[in-house]
């Protein structure tokens, strides 16, 4: 009798220890973290991602991330996106037709701020080579002429393209954004739900913290004693940001920087020092942080009022001074001054 009971209770207290050892396995997995950091797209990366099959979500990401490298990289002679630009037309992959797509859309809700086919300017001033040099008006005039998204010639259903003799494409202002969301959809195909994917500044996000609580995400500053510009609280989200600090060369007293303003060939030259984009769709996010760039604040905050359904933002001007959409209000901290727009005035 005594036996049965001691019996019993040791097959309780094993049961218990058992459970717990799983519970702490299962747990462990959940919490169990990988990093990662690279250099593509000429810049470095870290991606952080949580949970039991991070190791394996993390190797496909990288190679996703070189594949994509390798397919969009301009300098790269043996790119689909080079090869184009020699051949001037073809039948396009998935992912440049998808792109391709998707700037003619972001153009043509700019009303052309975003172009595709600025790559003469870039290569005229310098940006490509890094040989930079100021292109005198009639070079830069004769440029601008073969700047126009609307003359590239794409079929959807075939994925057949051809674009003017003289052009050339560059998606260095959305590429970035892309990869970062094609990189959450691979964490989610392997079942990650918790992971910040940061592509030299611009963040993606998968899911939420392994605690349920929001992600923080630093804006990147310009200014060597401000670390950041702020802080936003996201869940699932790109913030993706376009600073003309970024790239840029100095000639007898003036910056100029790597977004180009289509109209007239120029690197922007305006009240901004950069625009964040909040979003879920890290390609659209990507295209508008250069769009606005190249729009200003007034027009910035123009475009935000149509489109507030789809995107949040955070504009710096020269004054160091923020402008944050009334939409990320109550989950946007900052130390610097700032000024909410809002929708109706
Ligand atoms: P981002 O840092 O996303 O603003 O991208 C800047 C890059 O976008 C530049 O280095 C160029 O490759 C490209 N770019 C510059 N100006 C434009 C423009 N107006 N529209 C589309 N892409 C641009
Ligand atoms: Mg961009």
């Amino acid at each position: 009798m005594m036996m049965k009971i001691i019996g019993k209770r040791m097959l309780a207290i094993l049961g218990l220890v058992f459970l717990t050892i799983v519970i702490v396995i299962v747990m462990k997995k959940d919490h169990k973290v990988t990093t990662k950091s690279l250099f593509a797209m000429d810049t470095y990366m870290e991606l952080t991602v949580y949970g039991g099959n991070s190791e394996e979500a993390i190797i496909a990401a990288e190679k996703e991330i070189y594949r994509l490298d390798a397919l969009l990289s301009t300098g790269n002679e043996a790119s689909e996106v080079a090869i184009l630009n020699r051949n001037k037309e073809g039948k396009l992959s998935e992912d440049y037709a998808y792109l391709l797509k998707r700037s003619k859309e972001i153009y043509e809700m700019t009303q052309g701020a975003f172009d595709i086919t600025i790559y003469p300017l870039m290569q005229a001033w310098g940006f490509t080579e890094k040989e930079y040099r100021v292109p005198d008006a009639g070079e830069i005039e004769k440029l601008v002429s073969y700047i126009d998204t609307s003359e590239i010639l794409f079929d959807e259903n075939t994925g057949i393209v051809e674009i003017p003799e003289k052009m050339q494409l560059d998606f260095g202002g959305i590429a970035k954004g892309y990869t970062s969301s094609r990189v959450a959809h691979i964490m989610k195909d392997y079942g990650v739900k918790s992971a910040m994917l940061n592509l030299g500044g611009n963040v993606q996000t998968v899911g939420t913290k392994t605690d349920g609580s929001m992600w923080r995400v630093a804006i990147k500053s310009p200014y060597d004693d401000i670390p950041y510009l702020g802080v936003v609280s996201i869940e699932e989200k790109a913030v993706i940001t376009s600073g003309n600090y970024e790239r840029y060369f100095e000639k007898d007293g003036v910056r100029y920087h790597h977004i180009i303003d289509p109209k007239n060939g120029m690197p922007v030259q305006n009240e901004l020092i950069s625009v964040t984009i909040v979003c879920e769709d890290g390609t659209l996010a990507d295209g508008l942080s250069t769009a606005l760039f190249v729009k200003g604040k007034e027009g910035a905050m123009e475009f935000w009022k149509t489109h507030s359904e789809a995107f949040d933002m955070i504009l710096c001007d020269e004054d160091c001074k923020l402008y944050v959409t009334e939409g990320i209000k109550e989950n946007f901290s900052t130390e610097l001054i700032y000024e909410i727009i809002e929708k109706e005035e």
